[in-house]
């Protein structure tokens, strides 16, 4: 079982975000990444196969600037424990995304999508929502719109954290029979 931590702050994030990692090794892990949405509009975006120590070294270097992240440890269930399949997960450099679950469709989603002209960087299913959330913002305004159209199309047991380069206020979260904790 993996975990996922999200925040959004008037401050740097990338600290809050390891501490929430670490307080979640016990749940099992093979890898682990964040993505921070900088002052300048760009995702940063750091996985290390490993431990949460070899992330929060890669992070300690790189610094990454942001009062929104998204962060994860990953328990493979689609693909090795690979750099390229640890989470987040991107879809055109726009939205980043960190899954706890399994999308059970996400093989008919994929086909799809791959027909639609998106190329896919891993094989895992968390990919699939990336890309499937990027391709509803063609018919919604803003990303929760598109997020609630993605999530009407998925089966599986899912709680997922969604963040867009075009909206640096906003941070989606959303759950399908797994656990999920927001706080203030
Ligand atoms: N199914 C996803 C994957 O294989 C998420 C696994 C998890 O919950 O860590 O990447």
């Amino acid at each position: 079982m993996c975990g996922i931590v999200a925040a959004i702050a008037q401050r740097d994030v990338a600290k809050i975000l390891i501490e929430g990692l670490k307080t979640l090794e016990y749940r099992g892990y093979d890898s682990a990444g964040m993505a921070v949405l900088s002052s300048e509009g760009a995702i940063q975006h750091i996985r290390r196969v490993g431990k949460v120590a070899a992330l929060a070294e890669a992070v300690k270097q790189q610094a990454p600037k942001g009062g929104l992240g998204i962060a994860h440890t990953r328990w493979a269930t689609h693909g090795q424990p690979t750099e390229e399949n640890a989470h987040p997960h991107l879809s055109e450099d726009r939205i980043a995304i960190v899954h706890n679950g399994i999308i059970e469709n996400h093989h008919d989603v994929r086909e799809r999508l791959k027909q639609l002209g998106y190329q896919f960087q891993s094989e895992t299913d968390t990919e699939v929502i990336a890309h499937l959330i990027h391709h509803e913002l063609n018919h919604e305004t803003d990303l929760l719109g598109a997020v609630r159209r993605a999530l009407s199309q998925l089966q599986g047991a899912y709680a997922i954290a969604v963040i867009d380069k075009t909206e640096p206020n906003t941070l989606i979260v959303a759950r399908e029979g797994s656990p999920l904790v927001i706080g203030l």
